[in-house]
């Protein structure tokens, strides 16, 4: 039996199933979290759904995100499986790490850098996104879609190829987007909602960046420092999407940002546009993620720090060059 297959046969025979999601969490892993625990609450199962970080106010504009709880609402649930979606590693699940050895747990993932922790692992690194796997799971349990759940499960496409603009859109990308589309999704309901709402506050965070900014040989980088989001009166969510803005500079090939929240607490955002492999960098630093995106993050530290390690190790494998570091 394959992967899939030994999945699929897994979550049909359980009925009390948690379904968790990584802190910081993105569009692909809302959207994974909340269709993936929807499908199964569909087949007549109990479902939960948890992620134990806040979730920005404009995910909750979607199907099935208002059911995602919290690790503190979860605590009197006892599941006979675990899945855990769009985690390269344990510990990014937060407080529910301890939870993972108490029942059978799965890991679905899309992530070149998955530990492959769980007792079963599907991780298809040729896949976009872990919400199309999550699409091709609920259609093999024969889960029934309405414009909504299909909207939900389009988010999490949408979001991790850039709106279809990043190197990873492929066929299977838009033959799955197309087949929600047929289903219902709104592909315009999901690009308003998560690239049209952004607050005056965030276009003054947008400009400290800017200000911030530095350019050197195929890399460019900013920093946003706690005492930044505090006087504007910002939270990390509301610079997501900002490398991105980084990355679209003319003749860079990696764009850095570092983002300091709450005090002390850093995290660092790779982009990268043709060659660099930054989920090597972000992995050396105990991160994980993508050729083109990748993360890590750091507690107790001074900022200024994690930027002098990082750009040490990108000027490095930028000086490597196209063959040692793709
Ligand atoms: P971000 O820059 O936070 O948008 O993350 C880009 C990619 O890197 C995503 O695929 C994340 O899942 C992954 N990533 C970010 N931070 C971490 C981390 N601390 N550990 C592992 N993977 C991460
Ligand atoms: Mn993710
Ligand atoms: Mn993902």
């Amino acid at each position: 039996m394959t992967k899939f297959l030994s999945v699929v046969s897994e979550l049909m025979s359980k009925d009390n199933v948690l379904v968790l999601g990584h802190v910081m969490p993105d569009g692909d892993d809302i959207s994974s979290v909340a269709c993936l625990a929807e499908g199964l609450r569909r087949l007549g199962k109990t479902a939960r759904a948890g992620i134990d970080d806040q979730i920005a106010w404009y995910y909750k504009l979607f199907f099935a995100v208002d059911k995602i709880e919290s690790f503190e609402q979860l605590q009197d649930f006892s599941p006979d499986l675990i899945v855990v979606v769009d985690c390269s590693s344990p510990d990014r699940v937060g407080r529910f790490q301890d939870l993972l050895k108490k029942a059978k747990l799965v890991v679905i993932d899309h992530h070149e850098t998955n530990a492959l922790f769980g007792d079963l692992n599907l991780v298809d690194v040729s896949s976009a996104s872990t919400a199309q796997i999550v699409y091709n799971i609920n259609k093999a349990m024969e889960v029934s879609y309405d414009p909504q759940l299909a909207t939900t499960n389009l988010l999490g496409i949408m979001t991790d190829t850039g709106f279809f603009r990043y190197s990873n859109t492929d066929g299977n990308v838009l033959r799955t987007a197309a087949e929600l589309v047929e289903l219902g999704a709104q592909p315009y309901f999901v690009a308003s909602t998560i690239l049209e709402n952004r607050t005056p506050e965030q276009f003054k965070l947008l400009e400290k960046m800017i200000e911030h900014m530095k350019v050197e040989d195929g890399l460019v980088y900013s920093w946003l420092s706690y005492e930044d989001y505090l006087s504007l009166g910002c939270t990390e969510d509301d610079s997501s999407g900002f490398v991105s803005e980084l990355r679209s500079m003319k003749d860079i090939e990696v764009a850095i940002l570092f983002t300091e929240f709450p005090e002390g607490e850093v995290h660092v955002s790779f982009r990268s546009k043709h060659w660099l492999n930054v989920s090597k960098i972000a992995a050396a630093l105990g991160g994980g993620g993508h050729a083109r995106a990748a993360g890590c993050s750091y507690k107790n530290v001074e900022l200024n720090k994690v930027i002098d390690e990082v750009l040490r190790l990108t000027r490095e494998a930028l000086a490597g060059g196209r063959h040692e570091t793709d």
